[in-house]
């Protein structure tokens, strides 16, 4: 198969991880006979450095032309770096925001896995972290409250502030055909998450995700109330497989689970359209008090590519071989400084991205 794929090295440790991510998709070309043609273009602070802008028209139309976007992370230290002293709408982030909007990527992906290897790391009890968890977060990206109508007004000497929470069907169908079809990948069960006792929204969230559920017999649906879906990811979190929910909730949802396996440097995310398409990136940040150190975890970008292999190129057992290939070199004992425990033997960005491709045979 030939992969045409924009990479978006960004800022910070961003070209250091794209760097071993493509060291990784090189070499699982190489293995599976296939093609890939790169194109690296700039986003964020390092367009602004270019082009005084953090992202161009020149960047959307070269995502827009490829299959998928792999891209590092982008951003500075916010409080030194000169690009914070910019309108918002021209600092690093705007150019995030602003490809997201010209891709229409309205799914947002982020699995939370614990590896075994890596229990120490997670905040929950011995018993909980030894079973491990592998679930992934569909967070519905372009609706819901962040978008709805909101204002402030003053009435009688009393300020009053106003958001709005709006969703159509169509909204909530196309997230939820997402969330079932990657599901199918997976271990074949949903658990929709809203708050049907009390919103109307979220009532049609529940019959809409109902209808859609009809065509995939094989997947288990479940309808879970958001206060409770949080209790139950630091309780039972091994019990989810894809938690399908709404922007707000995704938002607060998908934090908690990054946090409960502990480990930033390992978590992967991907945003989707109504295609093939998506981005892939990880859900860390530029990490500027690391960058050119040598010395980030590349592994989240890794399984992020991993991620992009599985869902825009339907390369299931090329992604199976990246993952596999993070769980064998952490068997192995190799850790970056951010995972390191006693006992491992601590190597550098570049020195894992090797480790992990030799294992790719
Ligand atoms: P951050 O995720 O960059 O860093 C938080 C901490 O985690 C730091 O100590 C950092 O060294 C460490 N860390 C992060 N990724 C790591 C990795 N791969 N390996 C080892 N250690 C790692 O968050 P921050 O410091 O709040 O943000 C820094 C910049 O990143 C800001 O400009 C922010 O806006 C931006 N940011 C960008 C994205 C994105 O591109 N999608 C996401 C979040 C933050």
């Amino acid at each position: 198969m030939r992969l045409n794929i924009v990479c978006i090295p960004g800022d910070g440790i961003g070209p250091e991880i794209v760097a071993e991510a493509k060291k990784i998709l090189d070499k699982m070309a190489l293995v599976y006979g296939h093609e890939i043609n790169y194109k690296d273009v700039l986003m964020g602070g390092a367009s602004i450095d270019a082009y005084g802008v953090p992202l161009t028209d020149e960047t959307i139309a070269a995502a827009k032309a490829a299959d998928a976007v792999l891209m590092g992370s982008i951003g500075g230290d916010t409080t030194t770096s000169h690009w914070y002293k910019l309108a918002p709408n021209l600092r690093p982030e705007a150019g995030l925001l602003g490809i997201r909007k010209a891709l229409n990527l309205f799914a947002n992906l982020r699995p939370a896995v614990l590896y075994k290897e890596l229990s120490d790391a997670c905040p929950l009890k011995k018993e909980i972290s030894d079973a491990g968890f592998d679930m992934l977060i569909m967070r519905e990206l372009t609706g819901g409250l962040y978008f709805g109508e909101r204002y402030t007004t003053e009435e009688g000497g009393i300020r009053k502030a106003v958001d709005t929470l709006s969703y159509d069907e169509k909204e909530i169908r196309r997230i939820a055909i997402k969330g079932f079809d990657i599901a199918m990948k997976r271990r074949k069960k949903v658990t929709s998450v809203d708050k049907a006792n009390v919103l109307d929204s979220s009532r049609l969230w529940r019959r809409v995700v109902d209808e859609v559920s009809a065509d995939y017999p094989e997947v288990k649906l479940e309808h879970m109330l958001v206060d409770n879906c949080a209790m139950q990811l630091v309780k039972d979190p091994a019990q989810f497989d894809v938690i399908l929910t709404e922007n707000m909730f995704g938002d607060i949802l998908s934090d908690e689970a990054s946090m409960v396996t502990g480990s930033i440097g390992m978590l992967a995310s991907a945003s989707l359209n109504d295609s093939k398409f998506g981005l892939y990136e990880p859900s860390h940040g530029s990490a500027p008090d690391i960058a050119g150190k040598g010395i980030a975890n590349p592994i989240a970008t890794i399984l992020s590519a991993a991620m992009m292999l599985r869902y825009s190129f339907d390369l299931d057992k090329e992604a199976d071989a990246i993952e596999d290939a993070v769980k064998n070199v952490l068997k192995k004992g190799y850790r970056t400084v951010d995972i390191m425990t006693e006992g491992c033997r601590q190597v550098g960005c570049k020195e894992m991205g090797d480790l992990l491709a030799d294992e790719i045979i």
